[in-house]
């Protein structure tokens, strides 16, 4: 048996007519840029998770970088985010020529933790720089503890922005990731929750202001119109064929997909239970399931895992096998370690496990079962 970690092939079989009817029609129209399509996702989005706009864009970090550009933030400036996310979240700061502060996260949800935002927070009121925003990430698909950071963002004036790029489709108490904070953003590279077929992104926000001033900074900082400038910005367009794609998809993903892959997590969490430390989803929480990641006890054993399961033929990752502060890049602002325990703890101890909408029960019970076999448990 050969095991995908996210098998996109399946879900092209599944909904093949759709996905090459939708991609025909816009080579036959020969629209591929600003196409009727993009405007008709943006609707369907923008309603789909309840705020009034949906601006798409290339890929999940200009959106996050966009809507830090609409908020002018820049140099002198401090932006929270995470320890334990993707490079991308805490990149965008430094792109935009402000600080990161990072944050260390819950040990058992791995989000942002907001004890530790407004430890933080405290920490840096005596440095030079201006708290602006705080940026949230709803890691693996599950939204961050919104109703604390709100309460941290509104106490210390700061504007929230959630990076939703692994949780589109996600929900906490019946409202929709990406609809969270003052802005937000998605992702749509392949792997993500709602993937298309090369490189997308979204941003969404209520506030008709910030909306009009994103669309001007991905069509070069337009005015009236793209040869008419008013600002510097970038270009940064989510391209026809690719709303195309999602359009395809979006029945599938919220009929089919994240119905099944709750019930796939159920069956993986009953699996393992006592075996490995499985996720933990809070109560409220509907998570999109980004990625199925489980804690193991040591980071030996998490090497011996990944060479087990990848002689069995059964690929893993390890999403993140370094925090923020430690990532090289970062080197200037010489973050002191013992500020991130948890993050540090994660990072050498998480896996994550193959995982998505199209797997069957066989391959999770073998999958199990070669962990049982590593682990001795
Ligand atoms: C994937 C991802 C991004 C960036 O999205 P791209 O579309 O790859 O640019 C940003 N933040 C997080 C948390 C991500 O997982």
């Amino acid at each position: 048996m050969t095991f995908e970690f996210r098998d996109l092939h399946r879900q092209y079989v599944a909904i093949k007519d759709e996905i090459d009817c939708r991609i025909q029609s816009v080579i036959d129209k020969a629209s591929f840029i600003h196409g009727e399509e993009v405007s008709e996702l943006e609707k369907l989005l923008a309603e789909y998770v309840g705020v009034k706009h949906c601006i798409t864009c290339a890929n999940g970090t200009d959106a996050l970088e966009l809507a830090l550009m609409a908020w002018g933030i820049g140099e002198g400036d401090i932006v929270f985010v995470p320890d334990f996310t993707f490079f991308a979240s805490g990149e965008v700061v430094s792109a935009v020529g402000a600080v990161p502060v990072f944050v260390d996260v819950d040990k058992e949800t791995y989000n942002m933790s907001p004890c530790a935002l407004e430890r933080m927070i405290v920490q840096v009121e005596s440095s030079k720089g201006r708290p602006r925003a705080v940026i949230a990430v709803d890691l693996f698909g599950q939204t961050a503890d919104y109703n604390e950071i709100r309460k941290i963002t509104d106490k210390y004036d700061l504007l929230l922005l959630e990076d939703g790029a692994q949780a589109f489709g996600s929900k906490s108490c019946g409202r929709r990731a990406c609809s969270f904070g003052n802005i937000s953003t998605t992702s749509f590279f392949p792997a993500k929750p709602f993937g298309c077929y090369g490189d997308g992104g979204a941003v969404f926000t209520d506030n008709d202001d910030w909306a009009e001033l994103i669309r001007s900074y991905c069509v070069h900082g337009k005015g009236s119109n793209k040869y008419d400038n008013v600002r510097i910005g970038m270009n940064s367009r989510l391209d026809t064929i690719q709303a195309a794609v999602l359009l395809a998809k979006y029945n599938q993903f919220e009929n089919y997909e994240l119905n099944f892959i709750q019930e796939l997590a159920v069956d993986y969490n009953s699996r393992l239970e006592g075996i490995v430390d499985i996720p933990v989803i809070n109560e409220g929480n509907f998570s999109s399931w980004a990625q199925y990641t489980v804690k193991v006890r040591s980071n030996h054993e998490r090497e011996k895992l990944v060479s087990d399961l990848k002689k069995a033929g059964i690929p893993t990752a390890v999403y993140y096998p370094k925090p923020m502060h430690s990532q090289l890049a970062f080197r200037e602002y010489k973050y002191s370690d013992n500020n991130y325990p948890n993050a540090n703890s994660l990072s050498s101890t998480v896996i994550s496990l193959p995982f998505h909408p199209y797997m069957k029960e066989n391959e999770v019970e073998l999958i199990v079962k070669e962990i049982r076999k590593s682990i001795g448990r």
